[in-house]
């Protein structure tokens, strides 16, 4: 008899897995507690994949061989513990599609850079001439992929909230950014929980595995000390390059490889500032080790576009350069943003703070920052942390009124940077809707 596997929650990962399974001959039943959208209910019907949407029935799925749990379904959930109590597995999309894909897998995880890095290592894989899918968070789901499409390789970025439902799951080639305490509250504010999930992307690695990491993460740092890794360790940081792996030379970005070396100029990357250095490291570590040639690697670290949202050099009106970074949700991302600008700036701070300390950014924000304007609905631990330091602090309530004001106040020559280290829901619907907002203020000028 056919196994039976229930699918829960029907949204990209979960209709992905539904069909994958389906292939794989499994008795598919897809339970979703809230609305379906149509888009995806049309795919069920077209592949007559059996559903419910707006319940969870016990008797459907209580019966379950497996389980597939949507990354935004808590662990809490009484369907989940319900599941778990009569010893029913639970994975997550991820690890369901690893168990019947057969293409090399190059992983992401970090706290901060890891969109970006997927996409530049897809680009670079691409340039390279390589059959490559791009999975995670964004575009058509690995298990969809898996089901449907044949390609030798798959990029894919891992949060930590995927890498949790992940257990037999092998990386080829696992890629740790950095570490900063984030989402704390889903690791019961323990920053070890936190820091043994990313470490997860490690797991059934062997000798002629990958790893990639962060070496001047002092988090990263610590947890190595702890570990014994069987995979080939490949670190980049600023310094001198190590035997296998990459560093800062004077003015150059270095990698080495089986006493073999790449370099090239850091002002001939296309993505500016200290940590896009470090994701193009970790991409062309990634690129040396799929044996790609050095001249595809330095095109594509040299040509790549960069991504939506994330440092993005949108316009220049008068002399004054406008930069959105409305991906920036939190103080780490923001100080990297604030490094990587050699003018004078006006800062567009705030939203919704997840418990920033914003101390970390005292010294950038006094030598760089001409100006603050608030935009949130409660900005007073913006005014607080900063009113020693920065004269104008202005507050706004509306993107309109934070673009005029920060253009009011900009010379010719100074920068105009939407970096809010906050999440966006106070005004917003997501970083998105206010990377656009942003940009569509710009224009108005
Ligand atoms: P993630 O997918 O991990 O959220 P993104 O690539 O979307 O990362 O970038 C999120 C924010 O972090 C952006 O503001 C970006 O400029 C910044 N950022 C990108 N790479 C790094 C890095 N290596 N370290 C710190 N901040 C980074």
């Amino acid at each position: 008899m056919a196994k039976r596997i229930v699918i829960i929650g029907a949204g990209e990962s979960g209709v992905g897995s539904a069909i994958l399974a389906q292939k794989q001959d499994f008795d598919v039943w897809v339970s979703d507690a809230g609305k379906i959208q149509n888009k995806y209910k049309d795919v069920l019907i077209k592949y007559a994949i059996p559903f419910e949407e707006g319940k969870h029935s016990e008797d459907q799925i209580l019966n379950a061989d497996l389980a597939v749990k949507s990354p935004g379904v808590p662990d809490t959930a009484p369907l989940i513990e319900g599941l778990k109590a009569r010893a029913i597995p639970v994975i997550s999309e991820i690890e369901f599609a690893g168990r019947y894909n057969q293409a090399k897998t190059i992983c992401i995880t970090g706290s901060n850079g890891k969109t970006t890095t997927t996409m530049l290592i897809y680009h670079l894989l691409k340039t390279a001439g390589l059959k490559v899918g791009l999975a995670g968070n964004v575009g058509q789901s690995f298990a969809w992929q898996v089901a449907e499409k044949a390609f030798d390789y798959y990029v894919i970025e891992l949060s930590s909230f995927q890498l949790d439902g992940m257990y037999d799951f092998k990386a080829d080639v696992a890629i740790l950014l950095n570490i900063t305490p984030d989402h704390l509250d889903r690791y019961d504010y323990q920053l070890q929980n936190y820091v043994d999930s990313k470490f997860r992307i490690l797991q059934n690695q062997a000798a002629d595995d990958f790893f990639i990491y962060g070496a001047d993460d002092p988090i990263i740092q610590e947890e190595l000390k702890k570990r014994d890794i069987p995979a080939m360790c490949l670190p980049f940081g600023w310094t001198e390059t190590p035997e296998n792996g990459a560093g800062i030379e004077g003015d150059d970005l270095v990698i080495n490889w089986k006493k073999k070396s790449f370099n090239m100029s850091i002002f001939d990357i296309a993505l500016q500032g200290r940590h896009n250095t470090y994701n193009s490291m970790a991409a062309g570590l990634a690129g040396v080790v799929l044996n790609i040639k050095n001249e595809k690697i330095r095109e594509s670290l040299s040509d790549f576009k960069g991504v939506e949202h994330r440092l993005e050099r949108f316009l220049t009106v008068h002399g004054i350069e406008f930069i959105n970074d409305s991906k920036a949700t939190n103080v780490n991302s923001t100080w990297y943003a604030l490094e990587s600008i050699n003018k004078q700036i006006i800062w567009i701070a705030g939203g919704v703070d997840k418990g920033n300390d914003y101390a970390a950014l005292d010294e950038l924000v006094k030598n760089k920052v001409k100006a603050i304007i608030c935009l949130g609905v409660d900005n007073k631990k913006i005014k607080e942390a900063f009113a020693g330091i920065v004269t104008d602090i202005v507050e706004t309530e509306d993107m309109t009124e934070a673009v005029r004001s920060a253009y009011y106040l900009a010379k010719n020559g100074e920068t105009v940077l939407l970096s809010p280290a906050c999440a966006s829901f106070d005004l917003f619907e997501n970083y998105e809707d206010r990377g656009r907002q942003f940009k569509n203020a710009v224009r108005e000028l």
